[in-house]
């Protein structure tokens, strides 16, 4: 059974199916499922999709692309939220300066203050970086985010950054990027990641594995990122299934 620790069913793209499609997943070996919250909007949504489905699990918080959200008022209502006992993480919060949305110094003070949240509630945090390696990590050590632990989801960085994640104790999310054939730099990271700390996702409905590149993504394609994930490392699918799932367990469901 697999875990899909990152996806977005909220997403409009599931509009005409999203019902038929959740019900359909433990039947198709997928276990659980986190669905993240981007802005105070879609984190209202996952909570409620978690309320709806038992293998739906919800993350609550706000992405860097919206970032100027995060005030005393909507912090508030992420805290209240966390009581709810399948809010399993904070996330997804972070740094993008691929897109650079929002002013840089607002994007670090909503990732400080989410994980100031994290650990007040005990939660571990889901991270979205992008081309902001060096920030992300020095406000990691800064703010002590450790304590909470965490993924840095869709990895996207060189193996020396690599490294320094994995010795700060965070986990690594793996989805689609694996199997495109510019998928290089992650493959050569992957090195460096040990096996425990690599969680599957989707990100869905992004970055669908290849043959599906382009197309809508869902937890269902999640065994064609096993298939290259367990080529990668030398080890059999079932392997990879039984360890990313125990991974997933450790970091999100043990209480
Ligand atoms: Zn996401």
């Amino acid at each position: 059974m697999i875990i899909d620790t990152h996806a977005h069913y909220n997403d409009e793209a599931f509009d005409e199916d999203r019902d038929e499609l959740l019900k359909s997943l433990p039947n198709n070996n997928i276990d659980r499922v986190i669905n993240v919250g981007a802005d105070m909007n879609s984190t209202e949504e996952s909570v409620l999709l978690s309320e709806k489905f038992p293998y739906i699990y919800a993350a609550v918080g706000v992405h860097p692309d919206s970032a100027d959200e995060i005030n005393d008022f909507s912090l508030a209502r992420l805290e209240e939220l966390c009581k709810n006992e399948k809010v399993v993480a904070i996330g997804e919060i972070g740094l993008d300066y691929y897109w650079d949305n929002v002013d840089r110094e607002i994007q670090k003070d909503a990732f400080r203050k989410q994980i100031a949240l994290a650990k007040k509630v005990n939660l571990p945090i889901i991270i979205h970086s992008r081309e902001a390696a060096k920030d992300t990590i020095d406000i990691l050590f800064e703010e002590k985010a450790e304590e909470v632990g965490g993924v840095m989801h869709c990895y996207s960085y060189t193996k020396e950054s690599a490294e320094i994640i994995n010795k700060l104790g965070f986990y690594f999310g793996i989805g689609g990027v694996l199997t495109f054939k510019n998928g290089k730099k992650l493959r050569e990271a992957l090195e460096v990641m040990p096996l425990d700390r690599i969680l599957l996702e989707t990100d869905c409905p992004y970055l669908a594995p290849v043959p599906f590149r382009g197309k809508r993504n869902c937890s269902l394609l999640l065994p064609y990122v096993v298939e290259v994930l367990a080529e990668c490392k030398g080890i059999t699918t079932e392997e990879v299934e039984r360890i990313t799932k125990d991974n997933a367990e450790r970091l999100f469901f043990d209480k």
